[in-house]
């Protein structure tokens, strides 16, 4: 009994993250494309942080990535360079320079 009310109380508060990490990811983006990259990394990282500790993933949907190394919010062609190599998606992020690979799978038209 007691696990099993400790179980359904881990997956509401997983619910509750998920729906603040949504909002923290459309702040995050929406300051991305006014141009206010300093508040989109910020709104990203603790949207990261959020996911990190309640072991929850990020949202699909959202445009978006971080650098891994910098914390910084990468918006395709806002904050990174994206250049395609042959079946593969390169992106780059101004702000400390690292390379992202990503692997295209058959879709086109979605070079972000
Ligand atoms: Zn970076």
């Amino acid at each position: 009994m007691g696990k099993r009310r400790f179980e359904k109380m881990k997956e509401r508060r997983q619910s509750i993250a998920n729906e603040r990490m949504r909002i923290l990811l459309d702040m995050a983006e929406r300051s991305a494309l006014d141009g206010d990259l300093e508040h989109a990394s910020r709104y990203a990282s603790l949207a990261r942080r959020i996911g990190m500790r309640y072991n929850v993933r990020m949202p699909r949907g959202h445009k978006l990535a971080i650098c891994k190394k910098c914390d910084s919010y990468i918006l395709s062609s806002r904050t990174a360079r994206v250049r395609l190599t042959g079946k593969r998606l390169t992106r780059q992020c101004l702000k400390c320079g690292s390379y992202y690979r990503v692997p295209l799978k058959g879709r086109r038209g979605e070079t972000g």
